[in-house]
């Protein structure tokens, strides 16, 4: 017997059918005599709903106010599930976020778990025998008050109940049915891949390959919890996350994936002194500005370029900053574009094969897409190419990862 943590994202929860349909993924596992806790997410759009709902009322309402009203969406969609598993005959019982004792720090809409206190589930578990369905995305703070974890939370809600529970497994039920090596509605001949490293799906994760949230896969390889991506719609297999997986010497990359919500900014004719990357970089990072890749060019005439990378909705803020410390940085322009996109390759197995990133560049090359700046580490090679040769990169690219090797074996 075993004890597995399922949860159900919005789109499997979406309307009255689909929740028997969970209900039923949730008993069949049960009947198979496991101990079963479900975490849901709130049913398809309502979490934007009740944003919307709140603008209508207040265009600037308190961020605890919000938490109050967003928590709402995953009650519904809990206790519905609890209803539709009552009615097919089994124990159950549905718990909110402090009754499951999920404990945070009081950052309203954007809270971190600090511990999950489990007696309550234990006992529900142990004692009663009932499944337990537990509202994910949010918690309590030590004021008694409701918070959030932000937008999809509730993958990271139930990685950190199975691994408080210590559980045998954590199923991740979503609408896709694993993690590809690239999006299939991008590349036809992308496939599903039975296995992945956390740290590969780490980094798919944060380049926008929007299966799971980064901050739960963080926290799965921490506690060493393992993952399964599957859909709870087609019944297959899924994709397996875990510390180490066997990989196909061919292939030594697992994804090809893009990020398009990117801005990058250039300082132009910075001087070429001691400490400038220092102050540009600690005033950005003072103001909670993410940066990713960096590219200083080689100094000529005393002076120096430095460009980089930050979320989005983060250039407007970045930039100001700079222009707000021009006395002290001391620059000629900051040059500013929003029309680029990162497109990146990750896999375990890259360290140990040189020819990966020449690989890539040379497919991009072939199809005469012009790379504006490289990063690299262990796992990854990204690069920044022009919005719009975003989606040809990521279909040149696979195609010269996997389909030859696909027509090799
Ligand atoms: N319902 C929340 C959201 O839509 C949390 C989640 O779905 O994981 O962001
Ligand atoms: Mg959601």
């Amino acid at each position: 017997m075993a004890l597995i943590v399922q949860k159900f994202g919005g789109t499997s929860v979406a309307n009255a059918e689909r929740l028997r349909n969970v209900a039923r993924i949730i008993t069949d596992t049960y009947k198979q005599g496991n101990s079963v806790v479900a975490v849901l997410s709130a049913q398809g759009d309502t979490t934007d709903d009740l944003i919307e709902k709140a603008k209508e009322i207040n265009p600037n309402p308190s961020k605890r106010e919000m938490d109050m009203l967003l928590s709402t969406g995953e009650q519904i969609s809990c206790s519905l599930c609890a209803m539709a598993i009552e009615g097919m005959g089994y124990p159950v019982v549905s718990l909110t976020g402090w009754q499951a004792g999920f404990r945070t720090n009081s950052g309203y809409g954007n809270a971190r778990i600090k511990r999950v206190l489990t007696d309550r589930v234990r006992d529900e578990l142990e004692n009663k025998r009932r499944i337990v369905i537990v509202t994910g995305f949010q918690g309590i703070n030590k004021y008694d008050d409701i918070t959030t974890l932000g937008r999809g939370g509730s993958d990271t809600s139930a990685v950190a109940l199975a691994a408080a529970l210590n559980a045998d497994l954590c199923q991740i039920y979503t609408d896709v049915d694993g993690v590809y090596t690239a999006d299939p509605r991008l590349v036809p001949s992308a496939h599903k891949l039975e296995e992945i490293t956390y740290d590969e799906m780490l980094e798919l994760a944060t380049l926008g390959a929007q299966v799971l949230h980064n901050r739960s896969v963080e926290m799965a390889k921490r506690y060493n919890v393992k993952l399964e991506v599957l859909s709870s719609f087609s019944g297959k297999p899924g994709t397996k996350v875990k510390e180490v997986v066997k990989t196909m010497e061919e292939s030594h990359i697992s994804g090809v994936a893009k990020d398009k919500n990117i801005a990058r900014l250039a300082l132009v004719g910075l001087e070429d002194t001691p400490g400038i990357a220092f102050k540009i970089f600690s005033l950005l990072a003072k103001n909670n500005v993410n940066v990713d890749i960096i590219l200083q060019s080689i100094g000529r005439s005393d002076t120096k370029d430095i460009s980089f990378t930050v979320a989005k909705n983060d250039m407007e803020l970045a930039q100001k900053l700079l222009e707000d410390n021009r006395d002290s940085i001391q620059f000629d322009h900051i040059d500013v574009s929003d029309n680029i996109a990162k497109v990146s390759i990750v896999g375990a197995g890259m360290i140990n094969s040189p020819g990966v990133a020449a690989a890539m560049f040379e497919a991009l090359f072939n199809a005469g897409i012009n790379i504006n700046m490289i990063s690299t580490s262990e796992i990854k090679v990204s690069v920044l190419v022009h919005i719009s040769d975003a989606d040809r990169a990521v279909q040149v690219i696979h195609e010269r990862f996997y389909d030859e090797f696909e027509a090799a074996r």
